[in-house]
């Protein structure tokens, strides 16, 4: 199959590397120049050009630019596109861009695969990024059920596990779990170089180990990407974040007051109910 990779970033260079292991003959269009070269030169894809005509040849195109472009590239790119091709993003929200797309093209599913890093760019393309992760599929009711199942065809074969729901259930799932994350880690760094004491700033420096290096890693990555799941997702977000201010304040008070059972019986809730998101 022709697939069509559009911003050859973190997501759409290790999709690159995993569909063309698979034989697809994989077509790449990013911003810059440089990035292309270095997608051909590392086997990410088999043909790569800043100009969306390359696309024309796809039978489907995945769009991984960031977020606030996945609806004006598929603008550009339409006019490109025979009506059989299938679109598709990989958007860290879904409800705007659906919205936004699904008017545009018929063959439109929208797709986030739940798999990254904090590293941008394509030298952190990696192969088998989405092996074993979620990839959730947003179709609408309109959405042809011969662009799904080839979808689902393709994510499959990356190894990812597959999960379907609504863009708006999606999106308030993703608050809970990846966009509230960012947040509180963020937080917790921005508070951490709050500390006025520069020996004390110091000492926190060095002592820093694998707790930091878990509860930090999300809220330190791509602040592009931060920005634009705040925007996108603003009102899950800010829900997540009350809820979250709401436990922090039940933190502070069982602590304050001294109240070690009820801290004790907290945290054992949460000892056995982690497994299960993981
Ligand atoms: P990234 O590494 O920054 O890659 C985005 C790429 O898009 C850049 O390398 C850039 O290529 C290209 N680009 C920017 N503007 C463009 C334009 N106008 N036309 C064509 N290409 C353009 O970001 P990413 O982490 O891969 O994220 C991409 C998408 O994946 C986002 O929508 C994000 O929500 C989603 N996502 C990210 C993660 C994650 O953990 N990072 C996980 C799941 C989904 P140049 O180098 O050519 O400028």
């Amino acid at each position: 199959m022709k697939i069509g990779i559009l911003g050859l970033g973190l997501i759409g260079g290790s999709l690159g590397f995993d569909l063309k292991s698979q034989g697809h003959d994989v077509l790449g269009v990013s911003r810059r120049e440089s990035t292309c070269k270095k997608a051909m030169e590392i086997g990410s894809v088999d043909q790569a050009a800043t100009e969306l005509s390359l696309l024309s040849a796809a039978e489907v195109v995945f769009i991984c630019t960031p977020i606030g472009l996945i609806v004006p590239q598929v603008e550009q790119l339409i006019s490109h596109l025979p009506k059989t091709s299938i679109i598709t993003d990989v958007g860290s929200v879904k409800t705007p861009i659906v919205q936004g797309i699904s008017h545009l093209w018929e063959n439109f599913v929208g797709g986030h695969p739940m798999a990254g890093n904090t590293d941008i760019g394509i030298d952190a393309a990696q192969r088998n990024l989405f092996v074993d992760r979620p990839y959730v599929i947003t179709p609408t009711e309109s959405t042809p059920s011969h662009a799904i199942s080839i979808l689902e065809e393709i994510v499959c074969s990356l190894g990812s596990i597959i999960y379907h729901c609504s863009p708006e259930k999606h999106d308030r799932a993703v608050s809970w779990i990846s966009h509230l994350p960012v947040m509180v880690s963020a937080s917790l760094v921005a508070t951490c170089l709050s500390e006025s004491d520069p020996e004390i700033f110091q000492l926190a420096q060095k002592f820093a180990s694998s707790g930091f290096r878990d509860t930090s890693r999300v809220g330190a990555g791509n602040p592009e990407l931060g920005v634009m799941m705040a925007q996108y997702n603003r009102q899950a977000l800010i829900n997540s974040l009350y809820q979250y201010r709401h436990h922090l304040d039940e933190f502070i008070d069982m602590i304050e007051t001294e109240n070690w059972d009820l801290l004790t019986e907290k945290l054992k809730i949460n000892q056995q109910n982690r497994p299960s998101f993981l």
